[in-house]
C-alpha cells in the first residue's frame, strides 16, 4: 500500500521510524512535512499528489463529522501520555478547596482520556462530585478540543467549576470563552506540576475590544481555511452578505493555512472574521488587525445597528 504519514509539530522527531516500520511491513512510504496543527487538519493534497491509498494521522483521535469529506481513508494513531498525577492533583484539590468547589466537571485532552478514572477517583477520594460529559466532534467523554468545548459546556449547569487537566493553554481558553461552560475553569498541567484559575473576564474584555476595533472597520476579510474539518464557505458567504447589508465591504479569503503576515500584504482590511478554527482568534497580536470568531459576527451585527 503507498502511504502518506502525517505527524503534529511535537511528533515529527519520530516520523523516520514509523516511516521504517511501515517500510519494513512492505509499504511505499511518504511523510508529509507540512505543519499539522489538529485532528481537523489532513493531508489531502500531498495524498492525492504522491497518489496515496490511505493517511496515517499520528497524535490526533478521530474527528467526529469529517469522515463524509476524506477522499481516501485516514487512520488516526492516537499517542496517550500516562503522566504523574499525584503532584498536580494534590495542587488541584487545594484550589479546588480553596473555592468551595464540590461539583467538578472534568475535561482533558486525547492524550490523557486515559488517566480519566484515575483522575475521578482522586477528586472523589477527595469528597467531590465528579462529572463528564461528552463534545460533539471529539471521539470520547470528557475529551475537548480548541474547537470543541461542548464536554464542559453540557455539564455545566450540574457543576460549581470545571478542571482541565493537562498541558498549554490551546485547550482551555476554549472552555472560558465563547462557547464554553461559562464556570470558573482551574487548569491543571502536570508538565508543569501547576495550577492556575482562568480569568474568564481576560477574555471578556479582549472581546470587547477587538468588537470595538471591528465595529470602526470598512472592510473586512473573511477567512476560510480548505484544512478538512475548518472548511465553513457557507458560513462565510452568509456573513458576507450580512456585513454587506450593513454597508461594509467584505471579501472572502481562502487558503489553507491562514498567515497573518501574508494578509497584511493586501493593505486593504481593517479587520477579519475567521470561519477557521476558533484558536486562531487568540493570535491577534501577529494579526495587528481585530480578528473576530463566526461566533461573534451576531454581536458585530447587532452593534453595527
Ligand atoms: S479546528 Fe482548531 S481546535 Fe479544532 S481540531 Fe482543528 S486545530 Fe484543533
Amino acid at each position: 500500500m503507498r502511504l502518506l504519514l502525517q505527524f503534529p509539530e511535537g511528533l515529527k522527531k519520530l516520523a523516520l521510524e514509523k516511516a521504517r516500520e511501515y517500510e519494513a511491513q512492505g509499504h511505499e512510504v511518504f511523510i508529509s512535512s507540512a505543519q499539522c496543527f489538529g485532528a481537523c487538519d489532513l493531508a489531502f493534497e500531498e495524498a492525492r499528489a504522491v497518489k496515496a491509498d490511505k493517511i496515517v494521522h499520528f497524535g490526533h483521535a478521530e474527528f467526529l463529522g469529517a469522515k463524509a469529506a476524506m477522499p481516501i481513508p485516514v487512520e488516526y494513531v492516537e499517542f496517550p501520555i500516562d503522566v504523574s498525577l499525584a503532584p498536580v492533583m494534590r495542587k488541584a484539590i487545594a484550589a479546588l478547596n480553596a473555592k468551595k468547589c464540590g461539583k467538578v466537571g472534568l475535561v482533558t485532552t486525547v492524550q490523557h482520556v486515559q488517566q480519566l478514572p484515575s483522575l475521578r477517583s482522586m477528586l472523589e477520594k477527595a469528597g467531590k462530585t465528579v462529572v463528564v460529559g461528552r463534545g460533539t466532534r471529539t471521539k470520547y467523554e470528557g475529551q475537548i478540543l480548541g474547537c470543541d468545548t461542548i464536554a464542559a459546556a453540557s455539564i455545566a449547569k450540574d457543576v460549581d467549576c470545571i478542571l482541565y487537566f493537562g498541558g498549554g493553554l490551546f485547550h482551555p481558553l476554549g472552555v472560558g470563552s465563547e462557547g464554553g461552560s461559562g464556570k470558573p475553569v482551574l487548569v491543571a498541567d502536570p508538565f508543569a506540576n501547576s495550577v492556575k484559575w482562568l480569568d474568564a473576564k481576560d477574555e471578556e474584555k479582549r472581546k470587547k475590544g477587538l468588537l470595538t476595533r471591528a465595529i470602526l472597520a470598512k472592510t473586512f476579510g473573511i477567512l476560510v481555511s480548505t484544512k478538512t474539518g475548518q472548511f465553513s464557505l457557507e458560513a462565510a458567504r452568509a456573513a458576507k452578505k450580512r456585513l454587506e447589508a450593513k454597508g461594509k465591504r467584505a471579501e472572502i479569503l481562502v487558503s489553507n493555512f491562514v498567515d497573518f503576515e501574508a494578509l497584511e500584504n493586501f493593505q486593504s482590511f481593517d479587520a477579519y472574521i475567521n470561519t477557521a478554527c476558533p484558536r486562531l482568534r487568540d493570535d491577534y497580536e501577529r494579526a495587528r488587525k481585530p480578528v473576530l470568531n463566526l461566533a461573534d459576527v451576531e454581536e458585530l451585527l447587532k452593534l453595527l445597528q
